[in-house]
């Protein structure tokens, strides 16, 4: 019982530590439950989405959202670091078993925020990077001229060939001769085949520049021995955790190279952010903890196995997928056979409650807002339980909207409505949050 004197009802005090969202903020609260019923009967097919556990729910969730520090374990500003102390070490010695490496930072708060990590341990600004252009699967933080990485670094880069739709390692090899790059970045958001570390090795010893690998999108493959490491071959290595790796938002930094480690560090903190947030961080030791079970390993074994599934079930409808199928969660469909565009085919798509965005495909000739793509990927349903007769399935239903779009672009809404009870269907046989 409290004698405070600034305290004279117990009654609002306890309503700040007690009264639930729904009561506090009902119109915050409505926007939420709309979204868990929109994650419910919907099926999420943007590859750059998963769904955390309950228990990584539970940890982001948590009062660790209070606690301030900065600093690494054991050498906080802050006092009152003993727990969060061992949450991070948890979370490293995690990352560093996960991933077969020597150090790993937590902290970053976003993939984003990873990648300028290495840059500023690095580079220098005005310095050269070699990165994957953004219509051949790039990444935004790979030197888009709109980002921070484009501005500050002078940007050359490689792509895929117009025959197979895959990497032009010898074109690669030509831009680092010609352009010098300090930095390679290896890795993107929509090349679905696996990367050949190995070549793109040679060619950053072949002009003394350092190699960084983005594995955001296939980290969790990696993890489970699904894709190929990259630890062996890169200087540092760059992930988000919540695509295929099924966490929360937020990023890694991993290497072998105690140089880097400690440049990193750095960089991550002072040099980038202050507190790193600490109930992600938990949330992130959980996830670390459940990619470690063997059923993670048999998760992403059937992400891949799903993957190729609706690529196969698309190209049997006559769709044209880049590079002809994928290796990982994730697939560009190339629209321009149908006489369709990315913006118009998602919109319907959204219609029938299928969620997945247009994307530039390799040589694109639409703007970034039209596109002649469209990006999938089998991670979230994956999670959610599905197995390759349900994106068989889905590639059925995608095909028959497709299929009505390019009758008539105008007027899909019977084909929309068929969809979306399919749809519907499906979702209602395999539950998510069962007590939210
Ligand atoms: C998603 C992604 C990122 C960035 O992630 P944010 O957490 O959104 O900053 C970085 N690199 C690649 C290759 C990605 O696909």
């Amino acid at each position: 019982m409290s004698n405070h004197p600034h305290i004279n009802s117990k009654e609002p005090h306890i309503g700040y530590f007690s009264s639930r969202l729904r009561e506090a903020d009902p119109k915050i609260d409505a926007a939420i439950c709309s979204e868990l019923s929109r994650q419910r009967n919907q099926i999420e097919l943007i590859a750059s989405e998963n769904l955390v556990s309950r228990a990584v729910l539970d940890a982001q969730g948590s009062i660790l959202t209070n606690k301030t520090v900065e600093g690494y374990p054991g050498h906080r500003y802050y006092g009152g670091a003993e727990y969060v102390d061992e949450i991070e070490r948890i979370a490293i010695a995690r990352a560093k078993l996960l991933f077969k490496c020597k150090f790993a930072n937590v902290q970053p708060h976003s993939g984003s925020q990873a990648n300028q990590a290495v840059y500023l341990s690095l580079l220098q600004p005005g310095q050269r990077i070699l990165g994957m252009a953004l219509d051949a699967g790039g990444h935004l933080s790979h030197g888009a001229k709109a980002n921070l990485s484009g501005r500050w670094f002078d940007i050359a880069h490689y792509g895929v060939s117009r025959e197979n739709g895959r990497i032009d390692y010898d074109f690669a090899a030509e831009q680092a001769f010609e352009h010098r790059p300090e930095l390679i970045i290896a890795g993107g958001s929509a090349y679905s085949r696996k990367l050949d570390f190995s070549k793109f090795r040679k060619i950053a010893d072949s002009i003394g520049a350092r190699l960084m690998v983005d594995m955001a999108h296939f980290a969790g493959l990696v993890a489970a021995g699904e894709y190929p490491d990259p630890l062996p071959y890169a200087d540092v290595v760059t992930t988000t955790t919540y695509k295929s790796l099924r966490g929360v938002r937020g990023g890694l930094v991993l290497t072998n190279d105690s140089d880097i480690a400690a440049k990193v560090d750095n960089a991550v903190f002072p040099g980038l952010q202050g507190t790193p947030l600490l109930h992600s961080l938990a949330a992130k030791a959980v996830c670390l903890g459940e990619a470690l079970k063997p059923e993670f390993s048999t998760y992403c074994r059937q992400v891949v196995a799903n993957a190729r599934a609706l690529s196969e079930t698309l190209v049997n409808q006559g769709l044209d997928v880049v590079s002809g199928g994928t290796d990982t969660a994730l697939m560009l469909v190339d629209l321009r056979s149908k006489g369709l565009t990315g913006n118009i085919v998602a919109e319907s798509l959204e219609r029938a409650c299928l969620t997945c965005n247009k994307n530039k495909i390799p040589f694109d000739t639409e703007s970034a807002r039209i596109t002649s793509g469209l990006r999938l990927s089998s991670a979230v349903g994956t999670t959610r339980g599905f197995g390759i007769a349900e994106f068989d399935k889905i590639g059925q239903i995608i095909g028959a909207v497709i299929d009505g779009l390019a009758r008539d672009p105008d007027q899909n809404n019977e084909m929309e409505e068929w969809a979306r009870s399919a749809v519907l269907d499906i979702c209602e046989r395999f539950p998510i949050y069962p007590d939210l």
